[in-house]
């Protein structure tokens, strides 16, 4: 089944085109949305989560078009969400803030539903603190806490808006396993500014900029687009669009090597360099 068709959509706001024709279909498994700040990734997953319409095209979601208000219903009790920003009610604990949210989502049964608060906080490592204050709890926990919620009741598209920020490495790590496993028969969408999470979990990365999709492939795949255009020298070339010392001293360097340079392995990160790099100078080379 496809659970994600986006067709042609586009959004503005005032004046400013935010997404511009986004189509984009995907089924169980991870996609992973890379784009600088301002590419438009929010506003896509603010479109996906069902909290904002798009101007133009078609959105729909686990054979849902979300233009219509009963179907809308009908996708976001498959939906979790993880938004960018929250907000929390003070005074909650972590236990009760998630137990809120599964009572929001139609979990009326209070057994069931302690039961599967319990889970969904146990699948993010918060079993120790739940009973504790939300205001009480670190950074990292928190963002734990809303990735908790989004997990009520085994959703079947998961929207994930930046959700590692925050975590520490060994956070992370978990973090990626837990998502890992389910995607295995779930559509997941997540954003990140991390290209190493995407080159490590992702079987699927696109990259958004300035509200187009400019690539959308295997992480691979992007990292050979820089294939030929990254060496290595102990003095800056002048053919370098970026270039960064490494811990062995030696500048890593992207962009149009020098003949003869020492060309070094391309990364997903390299690739994505170039691309979003490339698509500031001159837009229309760089669409695939
Ligand atoms: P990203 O998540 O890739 O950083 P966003 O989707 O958050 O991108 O934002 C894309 C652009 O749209 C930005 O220039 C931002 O300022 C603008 N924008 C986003 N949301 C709104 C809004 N509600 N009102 C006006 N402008 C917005």
């Amino acid at each position: 089944m496809t659970d994600i068709r986006l067709t042609q959509v586009s959004k503005s706001y005032g004046r400013q085109r935010v997404l511009n024709a986004v189509t984009l279909d995907a089924a169980a498994g991870i996609v992973g949305l890379l784009g600088p700040n301002g590419a438009g990734k929010t506003t896509l997953l603010r479109i996906l989560a069902t909290v904002t319409a798009p101007d133009a095209g078609s959105v729909q979601l686990l054979g849902y078009d979300t233009g219509e208000p009963a179907a809308r219903t009908e996708i976001r009790r498959r939906l979790g969400y993880v938004p960018q920003e929250t907000g929390f009610p003070s005074g909650f604990t972590a236990f009760e803030y998630v137990d809120y949210v599964a009572i929001l989502k139609e979990m009326t049964g209070r057994r069931a539903r302690h039961d599967e608060v319990r889970r969904v906080l146990d699948v993010v490592g918060l079993t120790p603190v739940a009973g504790r204050r939300v205001r009480r709890l670190s950074g990292g926990m928190k963002r734990r806490l809303v990735i908790a919620q989004a997990l009520l009741g085994d959703p079947r598209l998961l929207v994930l808006d930046e959700p590692t920020v925050g975590l520490d490495p060994e956070q992370r790590l978990r973090f990626r396993d837990t998502v890992s496993a389910l995607a295995e028969d779930r559509c997941v969408i997540v954003s990140t500014h991390q290209t190493e999470d995407v080159a490590a979990f992702c079987p699927r990365v696109v990259v958004l900029h300035e509200g187009r999709v400019r690539f959308d492939g295997a992480p691979e795949d992007l990292a050979a687009t820089a294939t030929g255009r990254v060496w290595t020298a102990d003095r800056r070339d002048p053919g370098a669009r970026l270039a960064w010392r490494t811990s062995t001293g030696t500048l890593h360097q992207v962009g149009t090597p020098p003949p003869g340079a020492t060309l070094a392995d391309a990364s997903l990160e390299d690739g994505y360099l170039l691309l979003v790099d490339a698509a500031q100078i001159s837009p229309q080379t760089a669409v695939r």
